[in-house]
């Protein structure tokens, strides 16, 4: 990859170190005001590298990926319901549910016990709703990605690792997609 030929965004902040990030599938770099981009690709060559080919490697899997259309409506009832359900099975309690877009993760879930649900996960197959719901739950017991953290996880999902690198797929292809984005 020539990396001069790369495409990349520039976003000059009020900031004291630069910061480059793929969160979304595209080289972007956050810099401070007056710094020049190009220094900094030169610097970081390697690891721009490595990630591009993580991404393409991801779009390469992805590319047979069905990407399911459901209404806003349906989506956001599917998710409510997983929610009522799995909470129940956890025996834990949410307190508000938000849906808005996000660029660099599917859901989180706040020490206010509030779930904030990605709606690029519409496009997504129903178990992976499903655990995406399951996984956020989880964290209100266990806030940390450790070994009691997956232990509850394998309860109800033994294939964890599968669908994590299948949700990596599907975010890359997804973000790749103006069409999508656009109606996220
Ligand atoms: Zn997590």
């Amino acid at each position: 990859m020539v990396l001069k030929d790369m495409e990349y965004k520039v976003k000059y902040r009020n900031i004291k170190y630069p910061r480059l990030e793929f969160k979304t599938g595209r080289l972007e770099l956050i810099l401070p005001f007056g710094k020049n981009p190009t220094e900094l690709i030169e610097r970081h060559s390697r690891w721009i590298n490595k990630k591009q080919k993580f991404i393409t490697d991801c779009l390469k899997d992805a590319k047979d990926k069905e990407i399911f259309e459901r209404d806003k409506k349906d989506f956001k009832i599917l998710v409510n319901t997983y929610i009522k359900d799995l909470s129940n099975t956890l025996g834990v309690n949410t307190n508000k549910i938000f849906f808005r877009k996000m660029r660099t993760k599917w859901a989180s879930c706040s020490s206010k016990r509030n779930l904030t649900i990605n709606t690029l996960m519409k496009f997504l197959p129903e178990y992976l709703i499903e655990y995406i719901i399951y996984h956020e739950l989880v964290h209100l017991i266990e806030k940390r990605h450790n070994d009691r953290f997956w232990e509850l996880i394998s309860k109800r999902f033994k294939n964890h690792q599968k669908l994590e690198t299948s949700l990596f797929h599907y975010w890359f292809l997804l973000n790749s997609l103006e069409r999508i984005k656009k109606h996220a």
